[in-house]
């Protein structure tokens, strides 16, 4: 088997197998080829890895921040060096082109090691509080055993990103990777020890929705930041709320992108080709609803289907390809039914709408497709689909697209597309949304915050907020005097 690693997880510096757990297939989504077969976490497992980052967590914690982030700047220059190797990797465990993994996938993994290895001498300062003669300071302190559990779109992302600023903080981590995606976290694991991150501070266990509550419970956890869908989400949380453990959460959308009749046609139908089309539409901030200006929406989809046409997919590991398959049989089937609802329900077939007849039959391909003529209570105008399908809707006026771009439970981001930049930042001003663009769509790199508001998430990733949430403030109150006693 062509991607088989040395063993399923990666605990306390050595690969390690347990072979009584469930088995795992990794399939190449382009060919449906098994690459490699590993097992799922036995509650034993669980234990030596929650165990193994407990014991190592107290002397790191105990480091100066700047030894802490040389280490991740380490492991930043070392994920750079093998970028195509890596790269070929997140392409056999997820199906996307290589022409996007070589500088969206490692390459982000890297940036995010590099800047919070490069912020952490200043970004864990706490502050001094005057008093009078008193004084009072705050300290950054680390949380401890933090859980990551990731999706599949981005496997080697989602791992540095809540890897690195746990790391970090002086927290030590156990990440479960998508049971859709196992292979690329234990290179990371790998990585981090080359550059001499002590053993134990970051495991990575396999594992499905049956995992990851034995990590969710366990006493010795003291965080749980998830990736995935807000079904999920709701369950990780409240999981965790028994214990009243920290939480961070970065769910799935259904995000507004606004397109104004004075704005540059073609830069906003990129922008939404983009925010639809790449990793095959897999990508949680998508913006999958297309609002038109009616008066530019004959251009707008004249130009759109021309270039939607033009779209390259096939063979992932061709530097050509733009649209590789979906990750599984699974969500391909999901993504075909909701375009058959679409079609159903009224909306106007633009282009694509099924399974491309350029590729082999194995693997889980499917054509960009895009819906005009959408209506907001149209199913894929309402749920979030995961696929390279946009659904493009009429509007009129300002406030008119306002109130509808927020009549959603989701609010991951949003995006604007228009000349008038008073007018850009009014309507940004009003989306509900944790992460907004303005004139380009889905860029984002480590130093924004990233995340979602209503049943999009919360907690942030990236930036120096991510430290928040992987660390707590200690409070110390110094009495300098005798202390004034009423009795
Ligand atoms: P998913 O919710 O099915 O699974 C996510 C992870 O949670 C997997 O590792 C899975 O094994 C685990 N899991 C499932 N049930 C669990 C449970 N009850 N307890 C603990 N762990 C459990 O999501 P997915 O299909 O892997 O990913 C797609 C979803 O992720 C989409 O909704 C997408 O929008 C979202 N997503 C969000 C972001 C973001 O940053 N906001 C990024 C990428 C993907």
């Amino acid at each position: 088997m062509r991607a088989q690693p040395k063993a399923s997880h990666f605990i306390d510096g050595e690969y390690v197998e347990d072979t009584d757990g469930t088995v795992i297939e990794s399939i190449y989504p382009a060919t449906g080829e098994v690459i490699a077969r590993l097992h799922a976490a036995t509650p034993a497992i669980v234990e030596r890895a929650i165990a193994a980052a407990r014991r190592a967590q107290p002397e790191w914690a105990a480091m100066s921040p700047t030894a802490r982030g040389r280490i991740l700047k380490r492991a930043a220059d070392i994920m750079r060096e093998r970028n195509r190797e890596l790269s070929e990797l997140e392409t056999l465990d997820t199906g996307k082109p290589i022409q996007e993994t070589v500088v969206a996938d490692p390459t982000s993994g890297a940036d995010s090691f590099e800047f919070f290895g490069g912020i952490a001498a200043a970004g864990l300062n706490g502050s001094y509080i005057p008093l009078g003669g008193d004084f009072a300071y705050t300290k950054r302190v680390p949380l401890g055993v933090c859980v990551g559990i990731g999706a599949w779109n981005y496997p080697q992302q989602i791992a540095c990103w809540k890897g690195a600023p746990a790391l970090v903080a002086g927290n030590a981590m156990v990440f479960k990777p998508s049971e859709n995606t196992p292979l690329g976290a234990l290179k990371i694991a790998e990585i981090l020890i080359e550059a001499g991150l002590p053993k134990g501070l970051y495991n990575v266990i396999q594992g499905d929705r049956e995992t990851g509550p034995l990590l969710i419970n366990h006493p010795d956890v003291a965080k749980v930041s998830l990736t995935g869908s807000v079904p999920t989400g709701r369950k990780v949380a409240a999981s965790a709320a028994g214990n009243l453990k920290h939480v961070t959460m970065e769910l799935g959308g259904k995000s507004p992108l606004i397109v104004f009749d004075d704005a540059d046609i073609d830069s906003a139908i990129g922008g939404a080709m983009l925010g639809n089309f790449y990793s095959t539409g897999q990508v949680c901030s998508n913006g999958t609803r297309v609002f038109v200006n009616r008066k530019i929406k004959p251009e707008f989809l004249k130009r759109l289907k021309v270039r939607t046409d033009a779209m390259l997919i096939g063979d992932p590991m061709d530097e050509a390809t733009q649209i590789g398959p979906m990750v599984s049989w699974a969500q391909r089937e999901k993504v075909l039914a909701y375009i058959e609802k679409g079609k159903a329900e009224g909306a106007t077939l633009l282009t694509g709408g099924g399974i491309p007849n350029n590729v082999s039959g194995e693997g889980y391909y499917i054509q960009p497709t895009v819906f005009a003529d959408v209506t907001d209570d149209m199913t894929i105008a309402r749920e979030e689909i995961f696929g390279p399908v946009m659904c493009v809707l009429d509007f009129d006026d300002e406030a008119e697209v306002i109130a509808r771009a927020n009549a959603t439970e989701f609010g991951l981001s949003g995006g604007v597309f228009t000349a008038d930049l008073t007018r850009a930042h009014r309507v940004v001003d009003q989306l509900e949304a944790g992460t907004l663009w303005i004139n380009t769509y889905n860029l984002c790199p480590v130093e924004i915050p990233f995340g979602g508001s209503k049943q999009s998430g919360f907690g942030r990733e990236n930036s120096l907020a991510a430290l928040e949430h992987y660390s707590e403030l200690k409070t110390v109150y110094v009495g300098m005097g005798p202390v004034q006693a009423p009795y």
